[in-house]
């Protein structure tokens, strides 16, 4: 099964792409990921990325469909994928379908993650990670069980992105707005769009994604 994330950034597609790794053994591809790791690396990729990201705007498509196809090479042809922050421009979903089809694959779902605006601001800002094992958290909505301690490693030491603040935010909700929304009616021509309500707890929007997966 191959699958799609979409939604705004802060919408929960990171949160519930670890949700379906640890329940049903699929891998996440997450562009956002990779490029930070890029930068991280200061590969070529990373060094023609980081400014672009740090401003909140699109890096361009060419640079993450070669990437996406790199990642799905390096997988067994029948591990399911998630695609999360992928495809985010019309050529990109472009890109996609003729990345999947050479490689014997079919989209089977596009989960779209619908949340107000208002929230996703405080979603962003409230949000950090693992600094060893990149478990997602937020200050208020999914604390760790045990302060300062990541649930899933153990470590103590966290990270925030440079990239989540107030406004980085609004241009990458407008670059949302703008380029990535009007992928949606591509895939809704095709009967592949579950709207799934991203304002619920984490737990209830992880069993509609579930009874939509079956
Ligand atoms: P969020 O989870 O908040 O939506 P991501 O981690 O997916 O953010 O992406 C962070 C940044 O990486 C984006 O703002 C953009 O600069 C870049 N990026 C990630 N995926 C893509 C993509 N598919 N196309 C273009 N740029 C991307
Ligand atoms: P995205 O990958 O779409 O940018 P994330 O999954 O990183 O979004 O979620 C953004 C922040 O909001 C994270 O700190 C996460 O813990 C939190 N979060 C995710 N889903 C929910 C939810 N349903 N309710 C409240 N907070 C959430
Ligand atoms: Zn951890």
């Amino acid at each position: 099964m191959n699958i799609i994330l979409l939604g705004p950034p802060g919408a929960g597609k990171g949160t519930q792409a670890s949700r379906l790794v640890d329940g049903r053994g699929m891998v996440q591809l997450s562009t956002g990921d990779m490029l930070r790791a890029a930068v991280k690396a200061e590969s070529p990729t990373g060094l023609k990325a980081k400014a672009v990201m740090e401003a909140g705007e699109l890096v361009s498509d060419e640079i993450v469909s070669g990437i996406i196809g790199e990642a799905l090479d390096a997988l067994e042809p029948k591990t399911g994928v998630i695609f999360d922050g992928y495809p985010r421009t019309a050529a990109q979903a472009e890109s996609l379908d003729a990345i999947l089809s050479s490689r014997g694959r079919t989209l089977d779902h596009v989960i779209e993650l619908v949340v107000d605006e208002d929230a996703l601001v405080d979603r962003i800002t409230g949000r950090y990670t693992c600094a060893r094992c990149n478990a997602g958290y937020h200050d208020h909505f999914q604390k760790p069980e045990k302060e300062g301690v990541c649930d899933a490693c153990g470590s103590t030491e966290f990270k925030r992105r440079p990239d989540d603040n107030e406004e980085t935010v609004r241009t990458r909700m407008a670059e949302y707005r703008a380029k990535t929304a009007p992928i949606l009616p591509i895939y809704e021509a095709r009967a592949l769009v579950t709207k799934v309500d991203g304002m619920a707890d984490i737990a209830e929007v992880s069993a509609a994604i579930d009874a939509t997966l079956g």
